[in-house]
C-alpha cells in the first residue's frame, strides 16, 4: 500500500488510518479545559521518589539534614538508562524512606521526604543560549542532567528516545490525549503552544526529522488553533488532526493511524524510520534547554464529578494528592474512588499521600452514578466483544485463561506482550472480567520469571566454569607429577651409582636404630643398679622389686627429714598415723636392707612399738615437769608449817628426775636385744598412764622397747642420708 509513495509523502498528502477496535466512551473533558492552568500552592512537605521514570533510579547525593534549593539534583542517574529527580522546592531534607509508590501496587519505595521552607528558592538556571550550534552529545547530556522523562505516561527517559541510532524520517509529536477527563495536554496547548514549538525546535536539531507532525484529536479545537498559529513559518512542522477514539493516542496506534504502518512485534518504532515525543515533553524539553530549568513540576488534572473546582494545575512533583484535593475542593461521596490517570489506563489510589510524579496526568475523582465501579466477576460468556474491541488484533478470551492457569509459554505464544494494556476489553466486557488486571498481573510475572532464569542461568554458568576450571586445574597437576616422575626415573637411570648410595643410606639408617635401641636398654640397667645396689635384677621382676624398694627409700627418707626438724628427739605427742606409718616403714625397710624376711604381722606389731614408745616418754616428761614447778612454788613460801613438806616434794622431785633422766638415758643407749614383737611385752598405754602400779620388770621392758624404735629409727636415718 505504501509501495509507490515514500513515507514523507505519504505524510504530506494527509491521509490517515484507522485502527482496528477502540471505543467510544464519554469524554467528560470539558469539566477541567475551560479555565486556565492554575498553580498548585506550595506543599508543606513533598514526597520525592527517586525512581520516577523506566529504567534505573540514580545515587542519592544529599542526606537527612541538608538544606536544598529549588532544581538541586537529589541524585545521581547511572550508567545506561538513568535519571536524576531534584528538589521540587526549597527546604530542609527531613527524612529518606520507603513511601507509597505512584504505581498501582503503592509497593514503597526509596523517597527523600523534603520540609518546604516556603520560600521557593531556586538555583541558577543553567540554559544552552546557542544550543543550535552545540553538538547533539552535550544537548544529550544536558537533557539527562535535567531529569526529562516523557510525560505521556511511559516515563521513558527523554534523551534515549532524543537521540536515535537510526535514519530518522519522521517525527510524532503526540496531542492526542485520547483518555476521558484529561486535559492537561489540551490546556497546554491552548496557552503554551509557542514554548511546544520551542521544544520541538530542539528536538529537531537532534533527531534531524524530515517532518515533524503534530497530531491532535478533533475534541481539541482550541489547542489545534493555538498550535496552527505559531507553526505559520515552520515549513517542516505540520499538524495532523486524528479522529477522536479510544485508544488512539497509543504510541503503535496513533503510527498507524497517521502512517498505515504497523511497528512490528518486538520492534520500536525507530527501526521503521519514526520517533515519537508527548507534547508536554516538549514544553519540558525548552524549560530545559532554552531556560536552563530541570523537570520539577508539571501540568496534572483534577477532575471528577467529586471536585468542586476541577482545573489543570502546575504541581510540584512530589506534592501529595491530598494537598491538591483539598485546594481542588474534594466533596467526597460514600466510598468515593480516587483514579491516578485516566478511568481507562488509571489505577486506584490506595493512598491520599501518594505523591505525583512524572508521569502523573490526572487526578480522577468520579461519582459512582457516571462512572460505575465494577461489578461482581462472573463468568466468561464467549461473546468476542473483547477481542472485537481489541485495537491490536488480540484475543482477550483466551489471553485470560492462559493468565488464570498461569501459562506463560501460551501467554507468550498469543502476544500478551503486544497489549498496551488500553483497558478496552474490560470497559466492553458483559461479565465485568477485569481482564487488563490479569494481563498487567500476568506481565510482572513474566518478567520476574524471566528475571530469575537469567540469575540461574548466570550462576549455573560460574558454577559449570568452576568445575571446566577445577578439572584443568587437576590434569595441570597430575601431568606436572607424572613428568616429575619421569625426570626422576631418567635421572637414576642415569646415575649408576645411585642404587649403592641408596642401599648404604638405608644401612646407616637401621645401624642407628639399633645402636639407639642398645643404649636405651643399658641406662636403664645402670639406673636400675645404681638405686639399689645390694639386690641384682636382670628380668623384668627385678627391675620392679628394685622400683619398689627405691620408692620405699624416698619415702622413708622424707619421714627421717621431717623427724630431724623435731627440737627434742625424746618428743613422742606426734602420734598421728601419718608418722606411725612412716615408722612403719623403717621397720620394714631395715628389714628389706637385712634381706631378713619380713611379714606384714611382724612389720604391723613393730609399728605398734614404736607408737608405745614416744607414748611412754611424752608422759613421763609431762610427769616429771609439774613435780619440779611444784617444789620451786613452796620453796618460796615462808609458811614454818610446810617446811617439812616442802623437804618431801624435794625429795619426790629429785627421784622423779632420776627416774626420767635414766629412761631418757637408757632409751638413748640402750641397743636392741630383743627382736619380739613389742605387743607381747609392753602393756596397753592406758596401763601405763599410772606408773605407781607397774613392777621394776614392767618397766624395764618399756625402756627396752623404746630404745629399740630409737635405734631402728637412727639406723634408717643414717642409711637414708648415705643414700
Ligand atoms: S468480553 Fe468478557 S464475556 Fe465476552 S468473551 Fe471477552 S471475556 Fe468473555
Ligand atoms: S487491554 Fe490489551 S487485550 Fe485488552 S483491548 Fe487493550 S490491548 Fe487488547
Amino acid at each position: 500500500m505504501h509501495s509507490e509513495l515514500s513515507l514523507i509523502e505519504q505524510m504530506r498528502s494527509g491521509k490517515l488510518w484507522d485502527i482496528p477496535g477502540g471505543i467510544h466512551p464519554p469524554e467528560r473533558k470539558s469539566l477541567s479545559n475551560t479555565s486556565p492552568i492554575d498553580i498548585a500552592p506550595l506543599s508543606p512537605i513533598y514526597y520525592v521518589p527517586i525512581k520516577q521514570h523506566i529504567g534505573n533510579e540514580g545515587d542519592l547525593i544529599v542526606s537527612v539534614g541538608d538544606r536544598v534549593l529549588a532544581g538541586q539534583p537529589l541524585t545521581n542517574p547511572k550508567e545506561g538508562l538513568s535519571l536524576p529527580v531534584h528538589a521540587p522546592t526549597s527546604g530542609l531534607i527531613k527524612d529518606i524512606i520507603l513511601h507509597v509508590s505512584a504505581h498501582p501496587s503503592g509497593k514503597p519505595e526509596t523517597t527523600v521526604v523534603l520540609e518546604s521552607d516556603g520560600e521557593n528558592i531556586a538555583i541558577a538556571n543553567q540554559p544552552i543560549p546557542d544550543w543550535q550550534n552545540k553538538p547533539n552529545s552535550e544537548l544529550i547530556a544536558h537533557l539527562k542532567s535535567m531529569g526529562i522523562a516523557g510525560l505521556g505516561g511511559a516515563g521513558f527517559p527523554t534523551y534515549i528516545k532524543a537521540n536515535p541510532t537510526k535514519n530518522v524520517e519522521l517525527l510524532i509529536i503526540n496531542a492526542v490525549e485520547c483518555e476521558p477527563y484529561i486535559t492537561a495536554d489540551d490546556v497546554l496547548m491552548r496557552h503554551y503552544a509557542q514554548e511546544i514549538i520551542q521544544g520541538i525546535e530542539v528536538l529537531q536539531h537532534m533527531v534531524k526529522p524530515e517532518l515533524v507532525v503534530i497530531a491532535i484529536e478533533d475534541n481539541k479545537p482550541e489547542a489545534i488553533s493555538a498550535i496552527e498559529k505559531v507553526i505559520v513559518d515552520h515549513k517542516h512542522i505540520e499538524v495532523r488532526v486524528v479522529p477522536t477514539k479510544y485508544p488512539s493516542g497509543g504510541e503503535k496506534q496513533l503510527i498507524q493511524i497517521l502512517t498505515g504502518l504497523e511497528v512490528p512485534n518486538q520492534s520500536i518504532p525507530a527501526d521503521i524510520g519514526i520517533v515519537m515525543q508527548n507534547i508536554g515533553t516538549c514544553f519540558a524539553i525548552k524549560k530545559a534547554v532554552i531556560d536552563g530549568e530541570a523537570l520539577i513540576e508539571r501540568v496534572v488534572t483534577i477532575t471528577g464529578e467529586s471536585i468542586s473546582r476541577p482545573q489543570n494545575l502546575w504541581v510540584k512533583l512530589g506534592a501529595p494528592i491530598s494537598d491538591l484535593l483539598t485546594h481542588c475542593g474534594l466533596v467526597p461521596e460514600q466510598d468515593q474512588r480516587l483514579i491516578m490517570g485516566g478511568p481507562m489506563m488509571g489505577f486506584n489510589i490506595m493512598d491520599i499521600m501518594m505523591p505525583v510524579v512524572k508521569s502523573t496526568n490526572c487526578i480522577l475523582a468520579p461519582s459512582e452514578y457516571l462512572l460505575p465501579s465494577r461489578g461482581v466477576e462472573q463468568a466468561c460468556i464467549r461473546c468476542s466483544l473483547c477481542a472485537d474491541a481489541c485495537p491490536v488484533n488480540l484475543l482477550p478470551q483466551q489471553l485470560l485463561w492462559f493468565s488464570k492457569a498461569k501459562d506463560h509459554d501460551k501467554l507468550e505464544e498469543y502476544n500478551l506482550a503486544d497489549c498496551i494494556e488500553c483497558g478496552v476489553c474490560s470497559y466492553v466486557c458483559p461479565s465485568q472480567i477485569p481482564l487488563v488486571q490479569y494481563y498487567r498481573t500476568s506481565k510482572v510475572e513474566i518478567k520476574q520469571a524471566k528475571e530469575d532464569k537469567i540469575k540461574s542461568d548466570k550462576a549455573k554458568e560460574r558454577f559449570e566454569a568452576r568445575q571446566e576450571r577445577l578439572e584443568r586445574d587437576k590434569q595441570a597437576r597430575l601431568q606436572r607429577h607424572k613428568e616429575s616422575a619421569e625426570k626422576r626415573k631418567k635421572a637414576l637411570e642415569k646415575d649408576n651409582s645411585a642404587k649403592d648410595k641408596i642401599a648404604a643410606a638405608l644401612a646407616r639408617a637401621k645401624a642407628k636404630k639399633n645402636e639407639l635401641a642398645g643404649t636405651t636398654a643399658e641406662v636403664e640397667n645402670k639406673t636400675s643398679e645404681a638405686n639399689i645396689p645390694e639386690v641384682k635384677t636382670t628380668d623384668t621382676q627385678d627391675r620392679v622389686a628394685a622400683a619398689i624398694a627405691r620408692a620405699k627409700a624416698k619415702k622413708q627418707q622424707a619421714a627421717l627429714n621431717s623427724d630431724e626438724t623435731k627440737p627434742d628427739k625424746t618428743r613422742t605427742d606426734d602420734t598421728k598415723p601419718k608418722d606411725i606409718k612412716a615408722k612403719g616403714t623403717e621397720v620394714v625397710e631395715e628389714k628389706v636392707q637385712t634381706t631378713e624376711p619380713v611379714s606384714a604381722e611382724q612389720a604391723k606389731k613393730d609399728k605398734v612399738a614404736a607408737a608405745i614408745a614416744r607414748a611412754k616418754a611424752k608422759k613421763l616428761k609431762e610427769a616429771v615437769e609439774p613435780a619440779v614447778s611444784n617444789v620451786e612454788e613452796k620453796e618460796q613460801t615462808s609458811d614454818p608449817v610446810s617446811a617439812e613438806q616442802v623437804k618431801k616434794d624435794k625429795v619426790a622431785a629429785a627421784i622423779a628426775r632420776a627416774k626420767a633422766k635414766k629412761l631418757k638415758e637408757t632409751n638413748e643407749t640402750e641397743p636392741k636385744t630383743d627382736n619380739t614383737s613389742s605387743e607381747s611385752i609392753v602393756p596397753p598405754v592406758s596401763e601405763q598412764m599410772s606408773t605407781d602400779s607397774k613392777t621394776p620388770e614392767q618397766i624395764k621392758k618399756d625402756k627396752v622397747a623404746a630404745a629399740i624404735a630409737r635405734a631402728k629409727a637412727k639406723k634408717q636415718k643414717d642409711q637414708g642420708e648415705q643414700k
